[in-house]
């Protein structure tokens, strides 16, 4: 821009969509960047509210939004900057259509804006980029709209045509990812929460907006479990919300060059709390870790380890760096207030634990994320960090790692968790029956006794493990549970053939179950060799679909 050459005439326009046309865009919006930058630089625009805001334009795509103090001179030259730059680019500002967002403005400001510029003056929250933004808390009206945007997307889903695990995938990586974006900037109130967790169970369930507690076959907050804790593996929103917030204080730690990192970050209580148990700092210089909140010293941070000094220290003094408490001794100076007993044992402590710091002038702090091999932050690590002390659920890699259509991993996820409707679970509700388990007619019908220890099933098993030489393996009589069984089929066999006998076993029980229904429900009588029949049909369809322990196990088989 600087030198005046021959001037550039465009003649060929770009088709809208052309994979060139944001590189043109960046590059001559970046001119305008550097115009207001100057300006500021050379004091003709006032300095924002504070010395160090001095981010004063975001730019993306069609959107621009121009930080301004409202007084005359600045936006006299703001509007030549403006005017300037659209006679050059031929990218003109159409001022009717931009509006003007007051931050902290007194009433005469506001007028004088309404004087002074031609646009509208309106109110937050202003939708930018999609997020409707706002100092303040969104109210639960004013987030409506996201909830709206989730409904949505349901009505052009078949969603009778889906089977649960095809909802699942909807679920998480359609309703459930287009909320991530909108997550990371803003914290939704738990009413917007709820109202959004109503669409994702229902259509979970039933492939609508709302639903009946009694179709539900497991408690949200289960089901919103990783799979290896024994969810389906959709996010829970709240602790998404909490995970891509510690991304925030993860980045304000370790890049403070960022534009925001001097804005305080607001985060509920619990959050900061977490942030300071999974973020370890090896001290350096002192001056990028906080004294109190970061856990640099002890496991925990000093707040949590000695609370009643803590509560000691003056308010304002809370904030101080590392380097800042200690030199000096200005950590004790601090300390107000009369002085308990605690407190004094706490101080006494502290202080014995500081007599081994020594700062290094020369090195950075170092923060490390305990949950990562890297040591580095990652959402999935903080997201599943939230719910360490829960328990595992056993059968989780057997089910979710083994080759089956989804359908049937959801049938043994469903089994594994007991959730199928047999008679033991139906009668316990006072519903219809059978009296007997439907394939043997001799005992009460449950899941386990359906999957193997019934004399139907176990013979069933012992045909088709026998195709593969593994006979061995099938249920005995004191196999009651069939998690506890498969388990340990599978642990006798290592590599391809331990995934092959996993599909298996899951083609097995889902078969099972199918014939279990059309003896139920179509008046079918029980056959064994019907369902062997079915498996070696379909055992073949799985391995040419792509089961390779399956194709493994086949090419094994005795003949
Ligand atoms: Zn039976």
């Amino acid at each position: 821009m600087a030198l005046q050459e021959k001037k550039i005439y465009h003649q060929r326009g770009l088709r809208q969509g052309d994979p060139l046309s944001p590189m043109l865009f960046i590059l001559v919006m970046d001119v305008l960047c550097h115009i207001i930058n100057k300006a500021a630089e050379q004091n003709m625009l006032q300095p924002l509210a504070r010395r160090a805001l001095c981010h004063r334009i975001s730019l993306y795509a069609d959107d621009v939004v121009l930080f301004l103090r409202p007084s005359a001179s600045d936006i006299e030259i703001t509007l030549d900057i403006l005017q300037l730059f659209g006679t050059a680019s031929g990218l003109t500002t159409n001022l009717q259509k931009s509006s003007v967002l007051p931050i902290q403005c007194s009433e005469d400001d506001k007028v004088f804006l309404q004087e002074s510029l031609p646009c509208q003056i309106s109110e937050f929250p202003c939708k930018y980029l999609g997020v409707p933004l706002s100092p303040h808390k969104l109210t639960k009206a004013q987030a409506m709209s996201i909830v709206e945007r989730v409904a949505d997307r349901l009505p052009s889903w078949k969603a009778d045509l889906l089977t649960k695990a095809g909802r699942v995938i909807l679920v998480q990586y359609v309703l459930t990812s287009m909320l991530i974006y909108i997550l990371l900037a803003l914290e939704l109130p738990p009413s917007v929460l709820k109202a959004i967790d109503k669409i994702r169970r229902a259509f979970l369930w039933k492939g609508r907006k709302d639903v009946k507690g009694g179709h539900c076959l497991l408690a949200w907050p289960k089901v919103t479990r990783p799979v290896f804790l024994g969810g389906l593996g959709i996010s829970d929103l709240q602790k998404l919300g909490w995970a891509l917030k510690l991304r925030w204080l993860w980045l304000q730690k370790t890049e403070p060059e960022k534009a925001w990192s001097f804005f305080p970050i607001q985060a509920q209580h619990q959050v900061q709390s977490f942030f300071a148990m999974a973020v370890k700092t090896v001290i350096g210089n002192g001056k990028n870790t906080s004294f109190w909140t970061d856990g640099w010293l002890l496991d925990q941070s000093l707040k949590q380890t000695l609370p009643h000094l803590y509560s000691a220290v003056a308010v304002r003094a809370r904030k101080r760096t590392v380097f800042d408490a200690i030199t000096d001794g200005r950590w004790i100076s601090d300390i107000r207030g009369a002085l308990s007993v605690q407190v004094l044992i706490e101080y006494i402590h502290l202080w014995e634990l500081l007599s081994d710091v020594e700062l290094q002038p020369e090195v950075e702090d170092l923060h490390i994320w305990k949950f990562t091999a890297s040591g580095l932050y990652s959402t999935k690590s903080a997201y599943e960090a939230l719910f360490i002390g829960a328990t595992q659920f056993d059968p989780w890699e057997r089910i979710w790692k083994s080759w089956a259509p989804g359908k049937c991993k959801f049938f043994l996820w469903t089994a594994a968790h007991n959730r199928c409707w047999t008679a033991d679970r139906l009668a316990k509700r006072g519903l219809n029956h059978p009296p007997k388990c439907p394939l043997c007619d001799q005992i009460e019908e449950t899941i386990d006794h359906l999957l193997v220890s019934c004399v139907f099933t176990r013979q069933f098993w012992f045909i088709i493990l026998q195709q593969f030489g593994l006979q061995a393996a099938a249920p005995q009589l004191a196999d009651i549970c069939f998690v506890d069984w498969w388990g340990g089929v599978s642990n006798m066999l290592s590599g391809q053939g331990k995934k092959g006998v996993n599909s298996i076993i899951i083609l097995g029980a889902w078969l099972i179950w199918k014939h279990r229904n059309c003896c139920v429900f179509d008046g079918e009588t029980p056959n064994v060799s019907r369902v062997v029949e079915a498996f070696r049909e379909e055992v073949q369809l799985w391995s040419v679909a792509g089961a390779r322990g399956v194709s493994y196990l086949l090419a094994l088989a005795p003949s």
